[in-house]
């Protein structure tokens, strides 16, 4: 079948090797201008978390060690106290099983360059979709002008603000919502010291929860971190206001004093890098004739599980299986894909949710430290029955609307637990605190 993948980012690339591997005829359609010739074009994250779901999808492509010889394990949290105290809480009960700092650069330049070299599949650059039809035509503005061409199939992985589901959403039987959080986020960087060593430790994840605003840190390989504030827009603790160096420094002098001592360019950056927004899509159908979306353009979340890219690839695995399921009937097989991974988008988005709860103002408090090691100690106590609902996420793939149910029962046993223990023996909170 001849079909059209919308979309050269992180899932479009990915879906185009999948199709062809299944002898399709793959035409592949970016807007921005090649990557590796170009540069990566700004204003996503820098790096991103890779777990276990986006790995299995580049393992049944062949492709996961390449990637996986450029990523920076991180086996735990480090929260950054606003006095400077540093706790670090791993994530698995064993300490050993990490999530993956990868560069999103990178791994967008591996994937096209493996799409380039796959025979059946044609990548064409500066080609933006500007319209889309039930029956597979696309308007596509090119630098020589702009052009309609009708595909058998027409798959939008073409992200959150998807023109191929803005003519899905038209349609008379569509749900959709795109609910915008009123936070946004900013990039900043933290380079490597003076004497070439990393600034802070590069096994973990970052995090400085302040309730009212969180910043995070990741670690690249040339030993920098990159850094995003997630802030409110407007309000005391928002991105409005912090217009000059002064005020620039003053926030971070008082809210993240031992990151403000590691990042020279804070000014500069802050000042150079725009606010991006955040939101969570939820759609439904997400067909319409031969048009369909996966990825960010069905069901973009918010970035607080460090999901959204895996949730994507796991979109591309199960598509695959379906075509083996549909006798390749690549229609049948975006319709029963959409129908499987639904429920599963929806369990991600509401998880991505409560997480920024979690990691803006729960993670930093002896409560939430004495739940995770409660939960640790039963993993190890009864690694069969017992999985956290961050493993489960993170480090399985089970489907995450199961992983969900799971976790969150799990989740109130041990707060219940946490609770009554708390209620006879205060001391023992207090040795968590410290
Ligand atoms: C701050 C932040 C941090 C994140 N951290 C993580 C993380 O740690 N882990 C994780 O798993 N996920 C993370 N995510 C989410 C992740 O970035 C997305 O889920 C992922 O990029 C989705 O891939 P996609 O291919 O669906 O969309 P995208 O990566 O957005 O790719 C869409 C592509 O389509 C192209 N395009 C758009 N419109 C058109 C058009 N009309 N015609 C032609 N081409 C078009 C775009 O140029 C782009 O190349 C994060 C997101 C943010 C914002």
């Amino acid at each position: 079948m001849e079909i059209a993948v919308v979309g050269g980012g992180l899932c479009g690339p990915l879906a185009g090797l999948f199709l062809a591997r299944h002898g399709h005829q793959v035409t592949l359609y970016e807007r921005r201008p090649d990557p590796r010739v170009h540069g990566a074009v700004g204003g996503r994250s820098i790096n991103l978390a890779l777990s276990a779901r986006g790995i299995d999808a580049l393992e049944r492509l062949g492709l996961a060690e390449e990637i996986l010889s450029q990523v920076l394990p991180m086996r735990g949290r480090t929260m950054h106290a606003t006095d400077g105290t540093q706790a670090f809480q791993s994530y698995s009960a064993d300490g050993t099983k990490a999530i993956n700092s990868v560069s999103r650069g990178m791994l967008n330049e591996v994937l096209l360059d493996h799409a380039l070299a796959e025979p059946g599949i044609t990548v064409l650059f500066e080609h933006q979709i500007v319209g889309a039809a039930e029956d597979g035509t696309l308007d596509i503005s090119t630098p020589a002008g702009q052009i309609s061409r009708q595909h058998q199939a027409v798959i939008g992985t073409d992200g959150a603000y998807s023109a191929i589901r803005d003519r899905i959403v038209r349609s008379a039987h569509t749900a959709f919502t795109q609910e915008p959080l009123p936070w946004g986020y900013k990039e900043l960087s933290i380079p490597a010291a003076a004497d070439g060593t990393w600034a802070l430790d590069p096994d973990s994840l970052h995090i400085w929860p302040r309730r009212h605003s969180m910043m995070i840190a990741l670690p690249n390989l040339d030993r920098s971190f990159t850094a995003t504030l997630f802030w409110p827009h407007t309000g005391e603790h928002g991105f409005a206001g912090l217009g000059d160096a002064a005020t620039i420094l003053d926030r971070f002098r008082a809210e993240y004093p031992d990151a403000m001592a590691v990042m020279p360019n804070l000014v500069d950056d802050y000042l150079d890098n725009p606010v991006g927004p955040l939101s969570t899509v939820r759609l439904w159908p997400w067909t319409l004739g031969r048009l369909a979306v996966i990825g960010d353009a069905a069901h973009a979340v918010v970035p607080f599980y460090g999901q959204g890219m895996n949730c994507a690839f796991e979109d591309v695995v199960e598509l695959d299986r379906c075509l083996g399921e549909t006798g390749d009937d690549v229609l049948a097989a975006l319709q029963l894909c959409s129908e499987r991974r639904k429920p599963n988008a929806d369990a991600i988005a509401d998880l991505a949710l409560d997480n920024f709860v979690e990691m803006r103002d729960r993670a930093g408090s002896p409560w939430f430290r004495l739940a995770t090691r409660a939960e640790h100690r039963l993993e190890r106590a009864m690694p069969d029955r017992f999985m956290s609902l961050y493993e489960l996420v993170s480090f399985t793939t089970v489907p995450y609307s199961e992983a969900r149910n799971r976790g969150r029962r799990r989740r109130k046993l041990v707060g219940a637990a946490v609770s009554a223990l708390d209620a006879i023996s205060e001391p023992i909170l207090r040795r968590g605190s410290h």
